[in-house]
């Protein structure tokens, strides 16, 4: 939808769901796409398939959990492109519906590791990257759940409460030097990661889709329209916002 010619896309997370739709659409719209995922093989087979398709791109393995894999994941995007313009900080995990007096901390240190420290280190390498270029644009994945709280999602909702106040803190802080960060808050959209939660519960689907005031589920390319948009320069005033993309669930 826009023209990002010459310039450098990162994706974390992009081998599934809305990381995947992103890193098709960042191709699509003439950027070279790094992919990266924590399943190295399948976000270098989807490379080999932007290639194909005439876009430039690499696939590769990196944890965002664990800040040297992100520094040589930042590194490796440099070292090919030369460059990174945008990233869209998407890689994360959900983990088991818990009462809030019962959750395991395990359950908190894994999603924490991942949604909040992964998407900390992300931030932190690309913009040593883009400071020293005076431009970019960071879209991080935050969450209905960054917004408001359900029942049974306190470790989870947590870090995507805390992705906000990265994304506020960082891009004010940045603002003054040429680089916007800023983020989404995806309602339920029909990616691997829901049909894996939703397996085989028909009355857990039919309670979410009656607080969908639309009347169905996302599409990853929904997401991936709006963090295209929040990098492009159409939004070159917007600073630090968490932008719901989630049917009105939010707005009632
Ligand atoms: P998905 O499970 O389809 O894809 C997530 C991808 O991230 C997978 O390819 C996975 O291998 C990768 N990943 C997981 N842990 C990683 C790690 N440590 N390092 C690198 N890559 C890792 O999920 P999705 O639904 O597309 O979700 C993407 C993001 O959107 C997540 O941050 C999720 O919390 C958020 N989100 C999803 C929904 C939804 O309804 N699907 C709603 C709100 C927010």
């Amino acid at each position: 939808i826009y023209d990002f010619k010459g310039q450098v896309a990162l994706v974390t997370g992009a081998a599934s769901g809305m990381g995947l739709a992103t890193a098709r659409m960042f191709a699509e719209s003439g950027a070279s796409v790094v992919l990266a995922d924590l399943d190295g093989d399948l976000a270098a087979k989807e490379d080999e398939r932007i290639v194909r398709n005439g876009g430039t791109a690499i696939g590769l393995a990196c944890d965002v959990a664990d800040e040297m894999q992100v520094a040589a994941m930042v590194d490796r995007a440099v070292a090919a492109y030369g460059r990174l313009d945008m990233a869209f900080n998407n890689a994360g995990i959900q983990v088991p519906p818990s009462d809030a007096a019962e959750e395991p901390i395990e359950h908190f240190e894994r999603v924490a590791a991942v949604n909040q420290r992964g998407v900390w280190a992300c931030m932190k390498h690309q913009l040593r990257v883009m400071r020293d270029q005076g431009s970019g644009a960071i879209v991080n994945c935050s969450s209905l759940g960054g917004l408001v709280g359900l029942p049974q999602r306190a470790a989870y909702h947590g870090t995507k409460h805390a992705v906000l106040g990265m994304t506020k803190s960082a891009g004010v802080e940045y603002a003054p030097r040429g680089i916007r960060i800023n983020a989404v808050c995806p309602g339920t959209i029909d990616t691997p990661m829901v049909a894996d939660m939703l397996k085989g519960q028909a009355a857990a689907m039919a309670e979410i889709m009656k607080q969908q005031p639309i009347g169905r589920l996302g599409r990853a390319e929904e997401v991936a329209a709006a963090v295209l948009w929040l990098c492009s320069p159409a939004a070159s005033f917007v600073i630090g916002v968490g932008l719901p993309v989630d049917g009105g669930f939010t707005a009632h």
